[in-house]
Order: C-alpha cells, then structure tokens, then sequence
C-alpha cells in the first residue's frame, strides 16, 4: 500500500501557510501535532448540534451526548486493545493521568519505605508527581541511567528492584532522544525480577509519544497503565486517555471528588463512589473534546497506521542521515530513534539556532523540553528538536537541511 502524503496534508489547512515569508515547515509535533479537519469539523458539530452535559440529563439531547461519549471510550479501548471500554479513564493529558495514579493507586499500594522506578530519560510529568508523592508518604525513587547513545542501561534493572519495588514508571518512546523502549521485554524481565523478590510490582507505561508513532496493544505488552495525550494524535488539546487494567482501577479509591464520580451522598450515611472508571472522572468532561478524540482515532484507523507510521520510519532515517551531513552538529539518541531528533549545532545555543530556522519557517522546538535530568546527562543547557508528524515531507527536512548550513555558515 502506498502513502499519500500529499493528500494528507491536504487534510491539514494550517500547513500550507507562510510564516516570516516562507512556507511553514512544521517540525513541532512532538509539542503538539497539527489538526485534521476531519477532527476539528466532528468537534464543531458536535458542539453545533449535539451539545449537551452528559450523564444526569434526561433529555434526549444529553442521553444523545453521553452515548456518543461512551462510544468514544470503546474506539480508545479499540485504539490501544484494551479489554473493556471500562479500563478507560478520560483525563486532562498525560500530565493528569500520571498524577491521577500517583494519588489514588500511589497512596493505597505504596507507602514508606517502599521504592518507585523511573527512567533517566523521562519527562517531568513522569518525574515529578512521583517525588510529590515521595515527600508526602516517604517512599524511595530510584532511577534506571540512560548510556550514551541514548538507551536505558537495562542491564542495571535488577539491581534497583528489591522485595520493596512497588512501581516501574517509564515511556514508551523518549520525547528528546526519541529511544523506543523495548516495552515488551522490560516488562516481562521486570516481572520476573520482581517475582523472584516477592515484589507486588506494577508497570505504567507513558505513550505520550509512543501511541503516535506506534500502534499499541496494551495486552500485549502486559502493563497495568498506559497513558497518552489527544493533542499529540492529531486530536485536540485538553483531552487524554489513562487506560488500567479493570481489576486495578476497581481497586482503587477516588482522586478528584465532586459531581459523576459518586452513587450515592448522604450527609447522615456517607459517600459511596461510582464504579471505575467514572470514579476517576469528577465534574463535567470536556466531552467536546472527547469527540474529537473519537475523530481522531477514527482518521488514523481509515489512513491506516502501520502504512503511516512506516513512513513516519522512511522520513526519519532520511533526516538523521541529511542532519549528519551538516558540519559540528551533534545528533543525540540512537539510530532507531522515532519521531524525534535532537541536535545540538557547534557551540550554538539552541534559542539562537531555533530562532534563526524561525526566521526561515521553521518550527522545532528548542529548549530543555520537560527533560533536565536528560540536560544533565548530556552536560548541555539545551538542545534544538525536531519532531515528524504522518504530513512531514522529505522537502522539509532539505529545508531544515539547507537551512542549518546557512545558519552554520552565518553563525560560524
Ligand atoms: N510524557 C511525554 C513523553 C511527553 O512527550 C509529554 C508531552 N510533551 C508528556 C508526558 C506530557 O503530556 P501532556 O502535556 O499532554 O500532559
């Protein structure tokens, strides 16, 4: 089968615009990807036409509503494989769902004197609701290094789990050095390690960019969370997925308390809580948004995500090999690295070299990127990134190609 990207970027009116005078070559979409109109125009007329607070009306417009939004449960389930529309909770983003499972499972099943695993390559929302949780009940946070090209030290696993390892937390595919984690496989020898120990362990996975670039089976891969963000798939932004085994999100008290997440308040009897994953969802959803995700879900399904993402593939290899042409750049990470890639250019801060491409159309993304410990790795304040998208063209990347001698050739 072949790929159409011509076609698909005819899908996204925002990248067929000028800015500072040249055509926009948008490699930001590990930030956030552009939109689809066939997500924005579902959106809007939903909004239009469909609009209403689901779950307590008893109209048919919010019964209307709340059945297209539990519909978009099951295409998430679908999405990633999950086994029920009941394993999945909707959320702000990421950053909510791993705080969201730092408060309600980190506070019943980790307590002082347990330990929690993290990577060296996270992002911060993947670092930090972990040490809030460490201050507040005492918990140990051990962290797996990263080697130089960009890789988790995997033989350095076992050691960090003990009969007290309650949770390895780690991602999918590295937003900076774009590393694809071998999921599978650190699970299974996690689990295994930590049987060996007696470990009641558990595994979230962050798929902030992994469900981007991957097609994901959460069965497969055997973790009790996956986590990822609409706006990074095509689908808007304020919306996100938290999928957890049943059993587990069964098993776990409320975070957030207020309206639809309750089955009962008294004020004589007391509170009982909504069965998961309504639990989880307290106040009104963002159920424009939701839809939106539905669409976006369904526009990957029809283009096809293997075809996709194997071009996603073909564009990256090309852009390494182009960004290794251009003299005293440095290219961080592994030569499997998806999405991706982060570069530094000579002595060259990575402002002046993301604000000159700026200058040119160029959008990447400069800075620490939710990454310092990462930065401190690497000994560098910062580095450029730039991340493809299913529209990224072979032309874009000449550009940013040229576009880096030019700047090397100014700059010195
Ligand atoms: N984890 C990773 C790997 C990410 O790339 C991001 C977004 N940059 C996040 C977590 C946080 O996602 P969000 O801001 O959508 O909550």
């Amino acid at each position: 089968m072949t790929y159409n990207v011509a076609a698909v970027r005819q899908d996204f009116p925002a990248l067929s615009q000028n800015i500072n005078n040249h055509p926009l070559v948008y490699l930001d979409s590990a930030a956030s990807a552009q939109k689809p109109l066939q997500v924005v125009e579902k959106e809007s007329e939903f909004t239009l036409h469909h609009y209403a607070a689901v779950h307590r009306g008893i109209h048919t417009l919010s019964a209307q509503a709340t059945s297209m939004m539990e519909e978009v449960r099951q295409k998430a389930a679908d999405f990633i494989n999950a086994s029920s529309a009941e394993e999945i909770v909707f959320v702000k983003g990421t950053t909510e769902a791993i705080n969201l499972v730092a408060n309600t499972f980190g506070r019943k099943f980790i307590s002082q004197g347990d330990n929690i695993i993290i990577t060296e390559m996270e992002h911060h929302a993947n670092i930090v609701p972990w040490y809030m949780l460490a201050e507040t009940i005492g918990c140990e946070i051990r962290v797996l290094p990263v080697s130089d090209n960009g890789e988790l030290e995997l033989a350095e696993l076992e050691a960090l789990i003990d009969a007290k390892t309650r949770l390895l937390s780690f991602t999918h595919i590295s937003n900076v050095l774009g590393t694809v984690n071998p999921v599978k496989a650190i699970i299974t020898q996690a689990r295994s390690f930590a049987a060996s120990c007696g470990a009641q362990l558990h595994v979230l996975v962050d798929g902030a960019q992994g469900a981007m670039h991957s097609v994901v089976d959460v069965q497969d891969l055997d973790c009790d969370f996956y986590t990822f963000s609409g706006h990074k798939l095509y689908g808007p932004t304020g919306i996100g997925v938290l999928y957890g085994k049943k059993l587990l999100l069964d098993d776990m008290p409320p975070w957030e308390g207020g309206g639809a997440m309750i089955r009962n308040v008294s004020l004589k009897k007391g509170i009982t809580y909504a069965d998961a994953p309504w639990r989880f969802e307290a106040g009104t959803p963002n159920v424009s948004a939701i839809i939106g995700l539905g669409a976006a879900f369904d526009y990957l399904n029809t283009l096809g995500r293997t075809v996709a993402f194997a071009y996603e593939k073909s564009i990256m290899s090309y852009a390494s090999q182009k960004l290794k042409e251009v003299p005293s750049l440095v290219l961080y990470g592994n030569e499997q690295r998806e999405g991706v890639l982060a570069f530094n250019l000579g002595e060259h801060h990575a402002y002046d070299v993301g604000s000159f491409l700026d200058q040119y159309g160029i959008a990447i993304r400069t800075g620490h990127h939710c990454a310092l410990p990462l930065m401190e790795r690497y000994k560098v304040p910062a580095m450029c990134r730039a991340s493809v998208g299913i529209y990224t063209t072979k032309e874009e990347i000449d550009s940013l190609f040229n576009a880096l001698q030019r700047i090397k050739k100014l700059l010195g």
